[in-house]
């Protein structure tokens, strides 16, 4: 019977060595120490045994009983022991790899070249305002010289709101309401949205423009042309050369287009200037004595000069940009070249 109880105890911990999980375990536990396990078994035997024999044996058999349990639990302890070193070691944070880096977006071309432009003007002595892309026929068409009657005002080329409110179709009203806000001298740039009826790889219903003038005394034509100079050669290059050329606008007299020397061709001619060798980039003029009545402006008094360009025109004869809709298709493809 001692022999018997040795080779269970042996192989009882020879099982929980060999046990890996401690669902293992409990069931090498349950093989020996359960209620049908062999060291139960032997104990429950015990009655068969010769009276003499039964302490000896039952002493035995409840020390071997210790042992496992002990066995059983140190094997445990050391089961968990190892699970928890496996986990942090398949958990470990490797504070030398590099980050998830979150793209960053960055400014549109179309607010980039706006940007730009802005500033140049601001070197300039200009400030900055803004206005409404909502617009009352007034300020939009009225205050500027621009009649009932007049073609521009024609629903093929206008969105209209009501019979009265547009959306507005340049960002020369901002110069009407600024010019009634404030007394000259004023030195401003309107950069903003407008909206016209028309889309093709030209034009799109949606496009931006900077508007900007200045008034005050004596202000002459040399002027303007000294300031849009500077900011061409500031924009596109020192070298590139400049032609104002005789126009009509109805709130400028005398009015002039502005155009560059083809940044393609070098002005030796090609498609995009048309075989000319220039570019049109801006419409200018001194602003027309009637635009100063009715704004309460004393013409005899002050004179000034305006300008307007398409964001968008300028922003496809720097980056050679073929097509003005790619601006708004939102392509990464093409934005993210800027
Ligand atoms: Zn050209």
């Amino acid at each position: 019977m001692k022999d018997k109880l040795n080779k269970i105890e042996e192989a009882a911990l020879q099982s929980a060595v060999a046990a890996v999980t401690e669902v293992e375990l409990q069931q090498v536990r349950a093989r020996y120490l359960g209620r049908k396990g062999e060291i139960t078994a032997v104990m429950k035997g015990m009655g068969q045994l010769i009276p003499e024999e039964r302490p000896l044996v039952g002493a035995l058999a409840n020390e071997v009983k210790d042992r496992l349990e002990a066995a059983f639990t140190e094997r445990q302890e050391g089961l968990r022991q190892e699970l928890m070193q496996q986990s942090l070691a398949s958990e470990k944070l490797d504070v030398t790899l590099p980050g998830r880096v979150q793209r960053r977006g960055y400014k549109h071309p179309i607010t980039q070249v706006t940007e730009e432009i802005v500033a140049i003007f601001a070197a300039l002595g200009f400030g900055v305002v803004e206005g409404p892309e909502i617009e009352k026929d007034f300020y939009n068409f009225e205050a500027l010289n621009i009649p009932k009657d007049h073609p521009a005002r024609d629903m093929q080329d206008t969105f209209y709101v009501t019979e009265d409110v547009v959306l507005r179709t340049h960002t020369s009203p901002v110069q009407v309401r600024t010019m009634l806000e404030h007394e000259p001298p004023v030195r401003v740039v309107a950069p903003g949205t407008v909206y016209r009826r028309d889309s093709d790889i030209t034009h799109s219903p949606m496009f931006h423009q900077v508007e900007g003038f200045l008034v005050d005394r004596k202000v002459t034509f040399g002027d303007l042309k000294g300031i849009l100079t500077t900011f061409i050669n500031e924009f596109f290059g020192q070298n590139v050369d400049v032609r104002f050329r005789p126009s009509f606008f109805p709130f400028t007299e005398p009015s002039a287009e502005v155009d560059i020397q083809c940044v393609i061709c070098g002005g030796s001619g090609c498609r995009v200037c048309g075989h000319s060798g220039w570019l049109e980039i801006l419409g200018s003029g001194m602003i027309d004595p009637e635009v100063f009545k009715s704004v309460n402006y004393d013409p005899e008094l002050y004179s000034g000069f305006a300008f307007g360009m398409g964001i968008e025109r300028v922003a496809m004869l720097k980056y050679g940009v073929n097509d003005l809709r790619l601006f708004f298709e939102n392509d990464l493809r093409f934005l993210k070249q800027f």
